[in-house]
């Protein structure tokens, strides 16, 4: 006969399982919308901003049409547990067949919303070579692309877009169980993509949980407070913010800078701002990420709205 538990034993359990990892909810683009709304009003970059806002809606509206993804066979998510290998890693999981229609249908979703450089990039797009966008889209997924030109450079947020649908439905097809545990990385543990940001959560026992966010496929991993996540190291943490002129100027927002590797990652706090979203605040705070490049950080997180020529 089974052992049954304390209460205090569940309560350990579910704390530790709880605290692993968290697979992305069904509304996950929906948030990022509502929050980069938000956060446009009176934004200096409000534009760009709501932009974005339309793209994330158009995300999410993909998410929700697909068909769901079959998990991954038994075997494969059994030797990715045992090697602490990601399962759907985005190095060498196969683009699915039709992902250039997923494409294609973000692309007329947000082109009467787009700036006038994208929509002429999007009335190329079924002109543009079917090879070159496998290309783009695979480097993208190795963070290795080389944008050849304005028009490449105009569409790439497009791709990066369609590539958070795919990856974030694939995650949706793991269970818990799936996902290799025991690592606390700089690498997501169900696609091996990096961070877009960290965001401090309020945990069940009312204090705040840290969890960085894949920038790809949208899985949150547990990882300590005040400790480098691209590097691990503890020493010489600290932390930057935007000043306003009647002080923080966004406050939920902080970059975690580590003199060992000098790498900067944001840490969005939910305690500070209970909307608060690990991909909207990120995007919304890049005056933060010039003001660390400043002082000699490089910035570790990834956005996939984000490409620079
Ligand atoms: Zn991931
Ligand atoms: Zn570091």
């Amino acid at each position: 006969m089974q052992k049954l538990l304390t209460p205090e034993e569940i309560a350990v359990q579910a704390g530790t399982e709880g605290a692993t990892h968290r697979l992305p909810a069904a509304d996950v683009f929906a948030n990022r919308a509502a929050r980069l709304e938000q956060l446009a009003d009176g934004h200096a970059m409000g534009d760009f901003l709501r932009f974005a806002a339309r793209l994330a809606r158009a995300q999410d509206t993909l998410l929700r049409h697909r068909a769901p993804e079959t998990r991954p066979a038994d075997a494969h998510l059994a030797r990715c547990r045992q090697h602490g290998m990601p399962p759907i890693g985005a190095f060498d999981t196969p683009l699915p067949a039709d992902w250039v229609y997923v494409l294609q249908a973000i692309a007329f979703e947000v082109a009467p919303h787009a700036p006038a450089s994208l929509q002429n990039a999007i009335a190329d797009l079924p002109d543009f070579p079917r090879p070159r966008l496998d290309a783009i889209a695979r480097d993208i997924l190795r963070a290795e692309e080389h944008l050849a030109n304005p028009l490449e450079l105009a569409l790439a947020p497009l791709l990066g877009a369609t590539l958070q649908v795919l990856w974030t439905a694939r995650a949706r097809a793991l269970q818990p169980a799936d996902v290799p545990t025991g690592f606390e990385g700089g690498q997501c543990p169900c696609c091996g993509a990096v961070p877009v940001s960290s965001i401090v959560r309020i945990g069940d026992a009312g204090h705040g949980v840290r969890y960085a966010t894949c920038s790809l496929c949208a899985t949150e991993w547990h990882v300590t407070r005040i400790k480098c996540v691209p590097c691990q190291n503890t020493r010489g943490i600290a932390y930057q913010g935007l000043e306003g002129e009647t002080g923080p100027a966004h406050p939920a927002v902080k970059a975690e800078t580590c003199p060992e590797c000098h790498s900067s990652l944001k840490l969005v706090s939910m305690e500070k701002d209970p909307l608060a979203d690990a991909f909207a605040d990120d995007l919304a705070t890049l005056a933060l990420d010039m003001l660390v490049d400043e002082t000699g950080f490089h910035r570790a997180g990834r956005n996939l709205f984000l490409f620079m020529p």
